[in-house]
């Protein structure tokens, strides 16, 4: 069996990884044509983890990230709601790496290169288009200088991205992604380490939200961390059409951030104002995500991570779904020398799960645990148990966890 993946993203690079070790021939075909370490901060939640750890990626894991020990949900302004022990500090069985998207992203990619050959990963490759021509799917590409080119294989895997191409062969009419109204501005520097230097701050709901998360720690630099930072503020109505600059590249300013977040959002962790002044390079992004589809699989051809469930970044789960999607996938590939119902089975298990967490995403994911406390209680509070009880805040983030796992 052959398997064409269009997209060497996080989804596709981890599949190829899955189906290798499977004993399935594979190759990926990425639109860029070099790989540079793109994004800021991502998370890979402990269900992912012991998906990439049954590959062998623990220790580069370990290598490029920072074992996440807590989660603190805050107000905007500061107050605390709930302290969440995340990964091995749960109980669970592996840890939530919190890393640099673009390391995670190399490491990825060099494992590929090593595990597959370098050859397996063809850059400067667009998809365009595909056809099935019997029992195999034809595909074709363009070049960045319009050069075209083809490869056939007997399924195709659509793992590119929110933009995808393979779903709008299918859905054409499906138009632009949806947007939330919230610009999310983005980046990362190194400053004085607080709570450890392994925790995550969650601070204010889906109006205003400040994320903090350590993605690197350096020897040489014991007593700070790589902070990953993400400023939130909704600035148009749910469902408006997304400004034109919908990737993850765009730069923005100091000033950008701070007109929105002066004032609105406060943590006393840290200095958001000098934390903003010391970036080097800040991302703008909208908030997106689309509906849930009727069907992934046609087929001999299917969409995996962002390609078939883009989901609003809250909850951290964007990444880690993506992997769970490969790890399905593999195991349905690998029990059936029938591709079509293996495709099917895959869509049919994982379909429906991630329908509900981008549902869940639209109105707050795990994080809707702050608006629910701002709603009881605009004013602010003195304890938090005073609004709420312990049962109903874990109750919130638990539900989401029990779905998304
Ligand atoms: C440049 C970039 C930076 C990001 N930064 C962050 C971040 O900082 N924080 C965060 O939480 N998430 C970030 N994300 C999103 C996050 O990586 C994804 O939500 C998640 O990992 C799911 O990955 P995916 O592989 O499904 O999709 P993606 O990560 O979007 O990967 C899709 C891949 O397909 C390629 N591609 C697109 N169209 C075609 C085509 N027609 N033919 C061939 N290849 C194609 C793209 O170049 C890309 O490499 C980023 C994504 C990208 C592409």
């Amino acid at each position: 069996m052959s398997v064409l993946i269009a997209g060497g993203g996080i989804a596709g690079l981890t599949l190829a990884l899955m189906l290798h070790e499977a004993g399935i021939k594979t190759r990926i075909f990425e639109k860029s044509r070099a790989s540079g370490e793109l994004g800021v901060g991502i998370n890979v939640l402990p269900h992912a983890v012991a998906e990439l750890d049954r590959l062998g990626l623990t220790v580069r894991l370990d290598e490029i990230g920072v074992r996440t020990r807590q989660l603190i949900y805050k107000t905007a302004t500061g107050h605390d709601i709930l302290m969440q022990p995340r990964g091995l500090w749960a109980g669970l069985a592996h840890p939530q790496y919190s890393i640099h998207r673009g390391r995670l992203h190399r490491m990825l990619l060099d494992c590929v290169r090593e595990r597959l050959g370098p050859d397996h990963v063809v850059t400067d490759r667009a998809l365009v288009d595909f056809r099935k021509t019997g029992d195999a799917v034809c595909a074709q590409f363009v070049s960045h200088d319009g050069a075209r080119s083809e490869a056939t294989g007997d399924i195709l895997i659509g793992a590119d991205g929110i933009h995808s191409r393979v779903r709008a062969h299918y859905h054409p009419d499906e138009g632009h992604p949806r947007w939330s109204g919230v610009v999310m501005w983005r980046g990362a520097t190194w400053v004085p380490r607080f709570g450890g230097g392994d925790t995550m701050i969650v601070a204010g709901g889906m109006d205003y939200k400040l994320v903090l998360y350590p993605i690197a720690h350096d020897p040489a630099r014991p007593d700070e961390a790589l902070m990953n930072w993400v400023v939130n503020v909704k600035v148009a109505e749910d469902g408006t059409p997304p400004p034109s600059r919908n990737d993850w590249s765009r730069q923005a300013t100091v000033q950008d951030v701070l007109e929105h977040a002066r004032g609105n959002l406060a943590v006393t962790e840290l200095n958001l104002e000098d934390l903003v002044r010391r970036t080097d390079g800040i991302y703008e992004y909208p908030m997106c995500d689309r509906d849930s589809l009727p069907c992934w699989s046609h087929g001999r051809v299917t969409l995996i991570g962002d390609a078939a469930h883009p989901m609003y970044p809250v909850g951290s789960n964007g990444a880690s779904q993506a992997i769970l999607d490969a790890r399905c996938l593999t195991d349905r590939l690998t029990e059936t020398s029938d591709v079509v119902a293996a495709l099917a089975a895959y869509d049919a298990t994982r379909r429906p799960v991630t329908a509900e967490i981008v549902h869940m995403n639209r109105n707050g994911g795990p994080e809707r645990v702050i608006d629910f406390v701002q709603a009881r209680a605009p004013n602010g509070f003195a304890d938090v148990h005073d609004v709420a009880s312990p049962e109903e805040l874990r109750a919130i983030v638990g539900d989401y966890r029990a779905v998304s796992h």
